[in-house]
């Protein structure tokens, strides 16, 4: 059993980070919400006001935060904590992010004698949960060897893409194609809605039909349809409007710099900023929905 940090306890990182306590590791984590703090320590995890007080002693760090500038202020901010974590540590930031954030925060760590991989992850907080995800993993292949053990303890799938910063890049072209697959399905569904449909049965009709897919299967938009996905809670928890706006605006900067063509990406990008334009950012992205939904006619 390791010793390990864990910062960043969100609908993500808190499951994830309660998957290895449930395993027996020794966890230590940290976040800036003193409830999501809370939650872990209720579930035999040990809890800390700091992200440096929990190195010690760590030796597998993981990091689970919104966005770029989240991970690049942890590690390598004024008070980042790079130069705290122990000797032969191995670091795991599984945020999805910028690739080149990723490779400069792995370089720092490299420079410091630390092996660091980004492992960004897919399934959910379901997948979460039920330590079931995908981890799509950039980074030197023995790095990942080392971190397969733990990985394991919370996901299914472990995927190596390449180098540092592959494992973003692969993870930013599967939540384009997402945020397409979601704004098609919640169109679809409001459409035969608007023309009269029980979205339940058309749902049950496209599920074994050629438009297929998993935000239909999985994570259905429409509420009423599935049970135990965001749509049935008032599209609370999930993942968050604003965290597919940030993925479509990686996936916008992979297709500039690759002078790469992503028509449809770009066209869900607009969409999922419109709706979060509109009050909906901190609900979970299937809620698109409520953008393509025709009002009742008076
Ligand atoms: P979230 O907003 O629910 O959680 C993020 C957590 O990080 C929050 O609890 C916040 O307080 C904490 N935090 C922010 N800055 C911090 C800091 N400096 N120190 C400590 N804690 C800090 O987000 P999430 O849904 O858990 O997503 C996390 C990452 O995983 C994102 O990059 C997201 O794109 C990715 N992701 C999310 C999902 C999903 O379904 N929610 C699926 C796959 C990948």
């Amino acid at each position: 059993m390791s010793n390990i940090a864990f910062i960043g306890l969100g609908n993500m990182g808190g499951p994830m980070a309660l998957n290895l306590v449930k395993a027996g590791h020794r966890v230590n984590v940290f976040d800036l919400s003193r409830e999501a703090v809370g939650r872990l320590a209720q579930a035999g995890a040990l809890a800390a006001g700091s992200a440096h007080a929990i190195l010690e002693g760590a030796e597998i760090v993981i990091s689970m935060l919104p966005a770029s500038q989240h991970v690049e202020a942890l590690y390598l901010g004024q008070d980042g904590i790079l130069p705290q974590i122990e000797a032969g540590a191995l670091v795991i930031d599984c945020s999805t992010i910028a690739p080149h954030s990723a490779v400069k925060v792995a370089q720092a760590a490299a420079a410091r004698g630390l092996t660091m991989i980004d492992a960004p992850v897919s399934g959910g907080t379901a997948g979460a949960a039920a330590g079931t995800l995908t981890f799509i993993v950039g980074g030197a292949a023995e790095a990942l060897e080392r971190a397969r053990p733990v990985l394991a303890q919370m996901g299914k799938n472990i995927f190596h893409a390449g180098a540092n910063g592959a494992g973003q890049t692969a993870k930013i072209c599967n939540n384009m194609l997402l945020g397409v697959l979601m704004a098609g399905t919640a169109e679809a569904l409001a459409l035969g809605v608007a023309n009269g449909l029980d979205p339940k049965v058309l749902s049950d009709i496209m599920s074994k039909s050629s438009g297929r897919n998993w935000a239909l299967e999985l994570y259905n938009p429409y509420p009423g349809v599935m049970d135990n996905v965001p749509a049935a809670r008032g599209y609370q928890g999930g993942f968050g409007v604003d965290l597919m706006v940030k993925d479509l605006g990686l996936a916008a900067e992979a297709a500039l710099a690759a002078r790469a063509a992503i028509p449809l990406g770009e066209l869900a990008r607009n969409l999922y900023a419109l709706h979060s334009g509109s009050g909906a950012g901190a609900l979970d992205f299937s809620s698109i929905l409520q953008l393509l939904q025709t009002p009742p006619r008076g």
